[in-house]
């Protein structure tokens, strides 16, 4: 019963952690923002999107 209590309590505050990075939000629109801002604009390129640069910075980080 305890345990179970606390368990609702701990999911009750929803965090939404970065999938790229270590950062964390309360909502969903401000994941959205920091996404796009800090992972997606930034590797966009003339009608593509700089998927080796992504993926090069997503390991730097996941390692640092
Ligand atoms: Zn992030």
């Amino acid at each position: 019963m305890d345990s179970l209590c606390c368990y609702k309590l701990v999911v009750g505050k929803k965090i939404i952690k970065c999938s790229q990075c270590k950062e964390e939000f309360e909502n969903g629109y401000g994941y959205r923002m920091h996404w796009e801002q800090k992972h997606f604009y930034p590797y966009i390129r003339k009608n593509s999107f700089d998927f080796e640069s992504a993926k090069r910075d997503k390991e730097n980080g996941a390692n640092s």
